[in-house]
């Protein structure tokens, strides 16, 4: 399937047209024509922007710049809503899980991680996956649908709710030591690279400096190696990238990440190399999942030094977080400080990522919902049941 097929056939839900429009998700450009329709000044629409997405204001009546007549409109037509929390979970190491329920009734997941100097959150692109990546209990539940715009950037306003951390908290760079939300990691659900505009869209709402304000320099997105969108993401949203790379040869990386088939290693590496603002100040982050007696030897470690050398590269170790019916273990320890050794020797950067959130089943890998993808036959008997 090409990229805009795929982008049809999992588009979101629509909107129900029964409720007043959500304004959440919308462009500069798209709101000011909204306000535009409504016979109101271009001014409004900066003063409604502000509200929504500096100040985090979620009721038309708090809005108190603009005139009580105006108000009154907008709370008859719209409305600024956030995806509804079906369940939070908190971990034993603080890291905060959200199951979130959405308007069509599918459902995804968030995750917060703090950090000493900084908090995390782990944001969803898609109910669901298509890649099949066969360490990844995401990669067991069919694909349901792409995430709209108001839904990837209603986590983040969901967890700023959640902190309270709308301004005063003025400076979206300022210390950790008051604010609990300061990195953005697309490496939820799903993949980011199959769901680009609706990414892009929510991404340049999250970044823009009178919108959230969040840094891209605080945001990394993580591909499964989409190649054809990967020099797109990095000129239009500059973000930071990471790939979940996972081996050193094709034929191994076939097998773990089917989406190797379709873009092999020299492609990946190649428009790695060509990342737009790729240089050592800037790496590109390559995740690799540590899995026993799959691609945790010493072989494979040097392999990945030769593979990297011309990339400004660092290297996530990943250990493998189980899930219920996995096929694969994580390697011993002492496997994988062996393996990080042999990294730093070669000049590669190589933290192993401690598991956060692991007894709430939010580490990397674990995330999936309830949500499974109808036939359209059960599709339609379910709509005509209710
Ligand atoms: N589809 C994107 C975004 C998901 S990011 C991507 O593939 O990059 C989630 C990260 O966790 C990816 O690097 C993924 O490969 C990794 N991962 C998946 N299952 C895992 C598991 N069981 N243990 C550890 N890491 C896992």
């Amino acid at each position: 399937m090409s990229g805009s097929q795929h982008a049809q056939v999992f588009a979101p839900a629509p909107e129900r047209g029964d409720a007043p429009r959500n304004l959440v998700g919308l462009s500069r450009a798209e709101l000011a024509a909204e306000i535009a329709a409504l016979g109101e000044p271009a001014f409004r629409a900066k003063q409604l922007w502000h509200w929504i997405y500096a100040r985090g204001a979620t009721d038309f009546a708090a809005m108190t710049s603009l005139s009580k007549a105006f108000r009154a409109r907008l709370a008859e037509a719209y409305r600024v809503a956030r995806p509804a929390t079906a369940l939070a979970q908190d971990s034993r190491d603080g890291t905060r899980k959200w199951l979130l329920r959405l308007e069509d009734g599918q459902e995804v997941e968030c995750v917060h991680i703090p950090e000493a100097e900084r908090g995390t959150l782990c944001v969803s692109s898609q109910v669901g996956c298509t890649l099949t990546c066969r360490f990844c209990h995401t990669g067991t539940q069919r694909l349901v649908r792409n995430l709209s715009a108001a839904e990837i950037l209603g986590q983040v306003m969901l967890a700023r709710d959640h902190f309270g951390e709308w301004p005063p908290f003025k400076d979206a760079e300022g210390p950790k030591e008051d604010r609990q939300l300061t990195n953005i990691v697309m490496m939820g659900m799903g993949e980011p690279l199959y769901n680009y505009d609706n990414i892009a869209k929510a991404l340049k709402i999250v970044m823009d400096h009178e919108g959230l304000a969040i840094s891209k320099r605080r945001i990394t997105l993580s591909t499964a190696g989409v190649v054809p969108m990967m020099a797109r993401c990095g000129e239009e949203l500059g973000v930071n990238l990471a790939v979940s790379l996972h081996a050193v040869t094709d034929e191994i990386r076939d097998r773990i990440v089917p989406l190797n088939r379709k873009y092999p290693l020299k492609e990946l590496l190649d428009a790695c190399r060509a990342y737009p603002g790729v240089h050592n100040a800037r790496r590109i982050t390559f995740e690799y999942v540590m899995l026993k007696e799959v691609n945790d030897s010493p072989a494979d470690a040097r392999g990945l030094v030769r593979l990297l050398k011309d990339i400004p590269a660092k290297v996530n170790l990943i250990p493998f977080n189980p899930w219920p019916g996995a096929p694969y273990e994580c390697s011993a320890p002492e496997t994988v400080e062996a393996f990080a050794q042999i990294l730093l020797e070669g000049g590669l950067a190589a933290p192993i990522r401690r598991p956060r959130g692991q007894d709430i089943m939010a580490a990397c890998g674990q995330l999936k919902s309830a949500s499974e993808r109808l036939k359209k036959t059960e599709r339609e008997a379910a709509s005509a049941a209710s």
